[in-house]
């Protein structure tokens, strides 16, 4: 299968003297979903902004469905990645919750009839359909949240990409994010993109690459991640609580109780 993502031997600075990515190199499935981790400054949001053409490598190539981003093409190619970003209420505009998820359709040669159906599609899957009249502001973080996917959701985009979005959430919230998530990762041919401090989220993904030290440190699933201590602690990745206790459990030979997770399950 061809990839949908290819990043080939990127090097990127924002100072000439600084570099942040050298040599980064992967691939990403269509349909899959990978997470992208890394400490604080790494470069996931980097990644991000190379790949919706915010920046541009000064080295190496990045492809989408084979075809190299150019300036020319890059402005098409935004059109098919929708984006979650961290701050909730970043993310608000228009005056009710239907019209700031129709906000990404303005300008877009997008009917008035397609448009409304495109904003019902994408609130119901993000369980925010009875909100639509609903002023935005006044949202708690996990429905401003779930109101920014689906702004995301109604210009129907080939990739996802969710940047730290569950960090400022509640435990709740970000359960309730994850199960959405969850649900859209049955949608046939959706590839996404998490980018994530937060290792409960890890288990939703296939494949996890991992950065460390301006380079592709790891990729692999999370189950493998969570065996590479020494880079978990460089990116300041601490394991789940519940892998975290039942590992402490293990070295203490207490049993678990039958009906406890099991890393299996977890991870
Ligand atoms: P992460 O998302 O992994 O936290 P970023 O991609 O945001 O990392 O940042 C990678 C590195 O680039 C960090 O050292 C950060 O300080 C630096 N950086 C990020 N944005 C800018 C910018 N606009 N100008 C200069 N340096 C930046």
């Amino acid at each position: 299968m061809q990839p949908k993502i290819e990043f080939r031997k990127v090097d990127f600075a924002y100072q000439t003297e600084v570099s942040v990515l050298k040599h980064v190199s992967f691939q990403v499935q269509p349909g899959q979903t990978v997470a992208l981790v890394g400490a604080n400054g790494s470069g996931k949001s980097t990644i991000a902004k190379l790949l919706t053409g915010l920046l541009t490598p000064n080295q190496g190539s990045i492809l989408v469905d084979q075809t190299t981003l150019t300036p020319q093409n890059m402005a098409e190619l935004r059109q098919r990645i929708g984006l979650v970003f961290q701050n909730p209420d970043d993310q608000i505009v228009g005056a009710t919750v239907a019209e700031n998820t129709a906000f990404g359709l303005e300008n877009r040669n997008v009917s008035r009839p397609e448009m409304q159906r495109r904003v019902q599609m994408a609130l119901e899957q993000v369980e925010m359909w009875e909100y639509r009249d609903r002023e935005p502001g006044l949202l708690s973080g996990g429905q401003k949240q779930r109101v920014a996917l689906a702004s995301a959701l109604a210009i129907t985009p080939e990739i996802l990409i969710l940047d730290e979005a569950t960090s400022m959430l509640d435990p709740q919230a970000k359960q309730e994010l994850n199960q959405i998530i969850q649900r859209l990762q049955q949608q046939v041919g959706l590839t996404i993109i998490l980018i994530t401090h937060d290792l409960e989220m890890l288990a939703l993904a296939e494949r996890v690459i991992a950065l460390d030290r301006q380079q592709v440190a790891f990729t692999g699933t999370a189950a493998e991640l969570f065996h590479q201590e020494d880079l978990l602690m460089r990116m300041q990745l601490e394991l789940p609580f519940s892998l975290q206790v039942q590992r402490d459990l293990a070295a203490q030979q207490v049993p678990l109780p039958a009906n406890d997770l099991n890393e299996k399950e977890l991870i």
